[in-house]
């Protein structure tokens, strides 16, 4: 089962608009045992679609083709696709119906060009739009099928979710199904990950592993072609298996949702424990983080930026001694910062960041120096970072160092 994906529109060949529908129709696709073969993209224009039409049908048994459903006359894909196989275009009785609701509803006038919106072909299926007003359209011609699809993301997804895959599974029942596993990584960067599992990916062809890099982590997808479900995952259970006897150490979790902040919420609430920090150059972007996963609140009551020096003495109450001692850039100050956030807040742990972010050097140390400090019931530590590249990026890197310190610290409990 070969399939291929067109995208129409002028508008994603000029750079103005992004193709995410390949993606993410790719990857539905795949999970359902149809390999795609082909992306194109290819503008408003009959002529240039229908020489595409042609090669994609020879080539492909799929044709999935998204965009140019709308009611203006550059939304052709109906059209030219309807004169490619031979069909008539027919109004949907049920889209017809939904499109004088909308316009009453919305007290609008209909205007004739709307009903090009339900115009579906006259032996195809008609896919229902839940979020919008265009029709899709799903036909069989002898040799290939055609699935016609909106192009608005907030269209496409929906109707494809809940219409387009299982007309797809029932008309192309497939033997084998693709399930994958991703596993992420933090602490080891892309190049040492694939280094170190240079054989383990070079023999490996069921599953396959596919590494991708993130700013500050690495993930590997893990797919496996299966008959079932439970061989599958059997078989990327000894993959990670062995990938873990190498490169164990640097794993933190699963999924490509689930962040380095949302495994380490989780795991203080598991443990019932609290946290809060003290952040000078990050200046609340840790906390910020945390409180991207919903659920943040149980385990995170508040914190201080406290960017200036004297912030880190009146709200942090730091001794000025220290700070004129060894500088704000400093492990004393780190750990300083740690502790007495630790204590004023009453929390289980917490996290300061004190450096330079760059690009200007800072108390003579260079952009990139950064001493982050764990304060817990145990002890108050401080390690020292060199970050490289730009500001952001510093500080975007702090703040892992940090969530995986902490990570470390709340597993050993
Ligand atoms: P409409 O009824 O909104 O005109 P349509 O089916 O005719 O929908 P297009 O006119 O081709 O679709 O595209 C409408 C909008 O949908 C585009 O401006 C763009 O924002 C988005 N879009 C179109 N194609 C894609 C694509 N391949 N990937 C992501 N977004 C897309
Ligand atoms: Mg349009």
């Amino acid at each position: 089962m070969k399939a291929e994906i067109i995208a129409v529109g002028t508008e994603i060949l000029l750079g103005q608009v992004v193709n995410t529908n390949a993606t993410f129709l790719s990857e539905e696709l795949a999970d359902l045992g149809i390999e795609v073969y082909y992306h194109s993209v290819v503008g408003d224009n009959p002529e240039r679609l229908e020489s595409l039409l042609k090669t994609a049908d020879q080539r492909s048994d799929l044709v999935v083709l998204c965009g140019g459903l709308g009611p203006t006359t550059d939304d052709l894909t109906k059209d030219v696709v309807a004169a490619h196989v031979g069909q008539r275009l027919v109004e949907d009785a049920a889209g017809r119906k939904e499109l004088e609701t909308f316009f009453t509803r919305a007290k609008r006038e209909m205007t004739a060009n709307n009903l090009r919106q339900v115009l579906v072909f006259e032996d195809g299926n008609a896919l229902p739009n839940e979020t919008g007003l265009a029709i899709g359209i799903f036909y069989q011609s002898p040799t290939t099928a055609f699935l016609l699809l909106p192009g608005p993301p907030s269209e496409l997804r929906p109707m494809f979710l809940h219409h387009g895959k299982a007309l797809l599974q029932e008309k192309f029942p497939q033997q084998e199904q693709l399930i994958s596993r991703v596993l992420r990584f933090y602490g080891i960067g892309e190049s040492k990950l694939v280094t170190q599992l240079a054989q383990l990916i070079e023999n490996q062809t069921n599953p396959t592993i596919a590494p991708y890099a993130k700013p500050n982590e690495v993930t590997l997808r893990l797919t496996v072609k299966t008959q079932d479900e439970k061989s599958g995952q059997k078989l990327l259970d000894e993959t990670e298996a062995a990938i873990k006897e190498e490169v164990g150490e640097y794993f933190y979790g699963y999924g490509e949702e689930n962040s380095l902040e949302a495994v380490v919420v989780k795991l203080l609430q598991d443990k019932g424990c609290t946290v809060t920090a003290a952040e000078s150059l990050t200046a609340g972007l840790f906390q910020a983080t945390l409180a991207n996963v919903s659920g943040a609140s149980q385990i995170f009551s508040g914190g201080f930026v406290t960017y200036a020096k004297e912030q880190k003495e009146k709200l942090l109450q730091i001794n000025p001694n220290l700070l004129a001692e060894h500088g704000v850039v400093s492990e004393a100050c780190a750990k300083a910062m740690a502790q007495n956030a630790r204590e004023i807040i009453g929390a289980d742990y917490a996290l300061s960041f004190t450096g330079v972010a760059g690009p200007n050097e800072l108390e003579g140390q260079p952009a990139g120096t950064v001493w982050i400090g764990l304060a817990s019931e145990k002890e108050v530590v401080a390690y020292l970072y060199h970050f490289t590249r730009d500001r952001s990026y510093v500080r975007h890197s702090a703040v892992m160092a940090g969530l995986d310190l902490l990570r470390h610290a709340v597993l050993k409990k």
